[in-house]
């Protein structure tokens, strides 16, 4: 097996820069970073990646922002990159890494997760949508909620009921579904912002083919706890440069009001900037640290601490940015409330603050994070849980 140095990579990443150009087309340079093995670092070669250590896609990345590429993974494709890769990576058949798996990383197949349920988000296991198998086909009836950008992709994740006779964690399978197949409806649900990022998601004997099938029959949990694992890391695991990103909204805000403060209120604002700065410096750098200590492979349970940190820390920064606009800061902008016609909302503060709102609710809640983070990694006395040993079909709804 081939030993990379930060070296190689960095002269690599240099020589993709180089032939394909930093201005190139998504897909076309996509597409080549791939094939150059600089999608996903430690993937195997040929599916994207060297086999190398994770912590060198740092390298990559440093490469690309400095060169001013500009192709972000998690606007492209969140989703499909986030959790669809790894989880059909880890589960899916050769067939299906041929022809998935490149197509979702250019972004030229757009992904979604449909979990949630509307009286199971937390309690995922508990869902009750159907599949019910029908000779090489599966077919499915239920319906799914808060389901992203469901109303633009190719394919979904889709967790169903396929034996309701035993407890609700060994009666799920896991399907990849084409999210153009006849019988799904998806209806826009629209958020505070007065965007529709997801939707409701309905199934009217929906056919999925059996070979659609990720992990055994019956094997749904285990296939889901890696997609999940992998979105607490790819909400919580960014390691954008220094300064950037949602603080950077602050500072700038700090700087064109901070100065029309009162003496004593701008002391105590300018503490509080200082403050939310320093948390995010540290949050930064305990993910580079986390980044660099991972091993080839899955994420497990202690990925949920950076979305726990940055979700809770993320909603802190609009917060303040907000009461530094003072009354300002109750203007919205066209596009709020629902006006369809004026399109999304410009990345304002006041989009951002009400935005920030879900940072605590999606990708599992700031509660169910600290569960995890209890029991899983500091070890302590589980959850109360009742119904783990009871058939799915005998738990009261
Ligand atoms: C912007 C956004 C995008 C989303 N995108 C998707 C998506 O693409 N696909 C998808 O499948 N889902 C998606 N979701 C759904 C999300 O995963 C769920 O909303 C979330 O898991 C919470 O479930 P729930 O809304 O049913 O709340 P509930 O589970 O009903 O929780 C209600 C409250 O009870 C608390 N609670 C529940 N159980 C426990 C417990 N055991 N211990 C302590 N407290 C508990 C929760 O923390 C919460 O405060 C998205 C949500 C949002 C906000």
């Amino acid at each position: 097996m081939t030993t990379y140095t930060d070296r190689d990579i960095r002269q690599r990443t240099r020589d993709l820069i180089d032939e394909v150009g930093a201005d190139a087309g998504q897909v076309e340079f996509r597409s080549a970073q791939w094939d150059a093995g600089l999608a996903v670092i430690q993937y195997p070669e040929g599916k994207g990646g060297l086999g190398a250590p994770p912590k060198l896609q740092a390298v990559v990345e440093e490469e690309l922002q400095a060169a001013g590429v500009r192709h972000d993974s998690m606007v492209i494709n969140p989703i499909g990159i986030g959790m669809g890769l790894p989880t059909v990576l880890t589960y899916g058949s050769d067939q299906m890494h041929e022809t998935l798996l490149e197509r979702i990383f250019t972004g030229e197949d757009i992904w979604c997760q449909m979990f949630s349920e509307p009286s199971h988000g937390s309690d995922v296991a508990g869902l009750a949508s159907r599949a019910v198998r029908d000779g090489d086909e599966w077919v499915v009836n239920g319906q799914k909620v808060w389901t992203s950008l469901a109303h633009v992709s190719a394919y979904g994740m889709l967790l169903v009921r396929t034996d309701p006779d035993v407890p609700k964690h060994r009666g799920l399978s896991y399907f990849i579904v084409d999210m153009r197949s006849p019988g799904i409806e998806i209806r826009p649900l629209y958020q505070i912002t007065g965007e529709a990022e997801f939707n409701e998601v309905f199934f009217t004997d929906v056919r999925i083919p059996h070979e659609n099938l990720l992990g055994d029959v019956g094997d749904g949990w285990r296939v889901a706890t890696t997609t999940l694992m992998n979105e607490r890391v790819a909400l919580g695991g960014s390691t954008a440069p220094r300064g950037s990103g949602t603080i950077a909204a602050l500072t700038s805000t700090w700087e064109k009001r901070g100065p029309e403060l009162p003496e004593r209120q701008y002391r105590s604002m300018r503490d509080r900037v200082a403050r939310l700065w320093i948390e995010s410096e540290i949050l930064r750098l305990t993910t580079l640290r986390a980044r660099a200590n991972s091993t080839v492979g899955n994420p497990g349970p202690e990925g949920s601490v950076g979305k726990l940190a940055s979700a809770e820390l993320n909603q802190r920064i609009w917060d303040t940015a907000m009461d530094l606009l003072g009354a300002e800061g109750m203007l919205h902008d066209p596009g709020y409330p629902l006006d369809r016609a004026a399109g999304p909302s410009s990345g304002s503060i006041s989009k951002g603050f009400l935005r920030s709102q879900a940072n605590t609710i999606e990708g599992g809640t700031s509660d169910i994070m600290r569960n995890i983070l209890g029991e899983r990694v500091l070890g302590l006395p589980g959850d109360v849980r009742v119904d783990k040993t009871v058939p799915w079909k005998d738990i009261p709804t």
